[in-house]
């Protein structure tokens, strides 16, 4: 076997130690370990700057930054969505009571279909919860004018857009409020942790209570909050990462170059991540089309793990498919939505996967597909 150790989907970026060890020093000397300290002052303002949004709140996982957005935002009824992300996303709206109504999702980019929205509107919707899907943003412009035309709201799941920008715009921008996560698995993070961002000055402070108990100070508590607040390790972690982040887009760039040119021509398989000006490298997914492969995506994807190359089937299964929201009303008429869950992979994509080991993952997935 090529792989004496596992080659997984992904890998974080690891910050230089003694930079790191550096931050701990200055933490431990401050004894100060979480509730917005020094290191959570300095991240927030830097990842504003960053995704160049006009506010951003850190929080200690995009999780409970999804659900407090709901709460944020006084969701209820029902909230227009897409089964095709991570587990989270459908979690996060059933955390506040809320029906999560399933809405197909587009062929080419696997975002919510803005065309089947309108017809899913009842008295009771609140709000679409839109996800940007392996870094293809939503059609953040056909979905404002429905929210405008219809009264609604819009969340994001930008978990896997860290960075991007549509028309040079930081994809923050859009919509009410948007969701990052800053897991290991995502291209930035802080160990664990999370983020939202908003253009409405109103929702600081708001968001800044619901994620601190709801504490306004000594003698008031004005709300029922929740514990999301962002420890100053982890914070301290995302400073050093963001530091070297560029160094790691553009590793993920050259791997990015060297699997499209072994992929190109490849029949069975069809290159599936975003190509667009403003968008990082955050997956690298592969289309495998079940009339022509030689072998589906499940075999594909059984056959690599016994050579000890790990991907993923992503996202697979939906969240509609779930036992706890299969009985949905809107559950089965996702039919696009389950063909591209079907004949997705992940294939291993991280800045310090070897140019040589990534010729030797592409030649065995080709073999594969073509020859059985
Ligand atoms: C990772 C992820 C989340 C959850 O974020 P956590 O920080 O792990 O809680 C939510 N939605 C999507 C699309 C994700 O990929």
């Amino acid at each position: 076997m090529k792989f004496d150790s596992p080659i997984f989907v992904t890998r974080p970026i690891i910050p230089n130690p003694s930079s790191y060890y550096k931050r701990l020093d200055s933490i431990f000397e401050s004894q100060w370990l979480s509730n917005m300290g020094n290191q959570h002052q300095e991240l927030e303002n830097r990842l504003t700057k960053h995704l160049d949004v006009p506010y951003l709140s850190l929080f200690n996982n995009g999780t409970i930054a999804l659900i407090t957005a709901i709460q944020a935002l006084r969701l209820q009824g029902e909230v227009i969505t897409t089964p095709f992300t991570f587990a989270a996303t459908t979690h996060a709206l059933a955390w506040n009571n809320i029906t999560p109504v399933f809405c197909d999702i587009k062929r080419d980019d696997f975002t919510i279909d803005e065309t089947k929205i309108e017809s899913l509107i009842t008295p009771k919707t609140s709000a679409i919860l839109g996800v940007h899907v392996f870094g293809h943003p939503c059609n953040t412009e056909a979905i404002q004018k429905i929210a405008d035309k219809y009264g609604l709201r819009i969340i994001y799941d930008a978990a896997h857009s860290f960075g991007d920008s549509i028309e040079g715009k930081g994809i923050g921008n859009f919509g009410d409020v948007s969701m990052f996560s800053f897991h290991p698995t995502k291209l930035f993070h802080t160990a664990e942790g999370g983020a939202l961002t908003y253009k409405d000055p109103n929702l600081y402070e708001r968001i800044y209570l619901l994620k601190n108990f709801g504490i306004k100070n000594e003698n008031e508590v004005v709300m029922p909050g929740i514990n999301g607040k962002m420890n100053e390790l982890s914070a301290a972690m995302g400073i050093e990462v963001l530091n070297i982040i560029d160094h790691e887009i553009e590793s993920r760039r050259n791997l990015e170059a060297v699997y499209d040119s072994l992929f190109n021509g490849i029949s069975p398989i069809k290159v599936v991540s975003p190509r667009k000006q403003g968008i990082n490298p955050h997956y690298y997914m592969l289309y495998i089309d079940p009339s022509k492969s030689m072998t589906n995506r499940d075999s594909l994807v059984e056959r690599l793990k016994a050579d000890n190359i790990y991907c993923r089937k992503y996202f697979s299964p939906l969240t509609s498919e779930f036992p706890c929201y299969c009985q949905q009303s809107t559950a089965k008429a996702v039919p696009i939505a389950h063909e591209i869950s079907n004949n997705l992979v992940a294939i291993p994509f991280y800045g310090e996967l070897k140019i040589d080991d990534a010729h030797y993952i592409a030649n065995r997935i080709i073999n594969l597909v073509t020859n059985g």
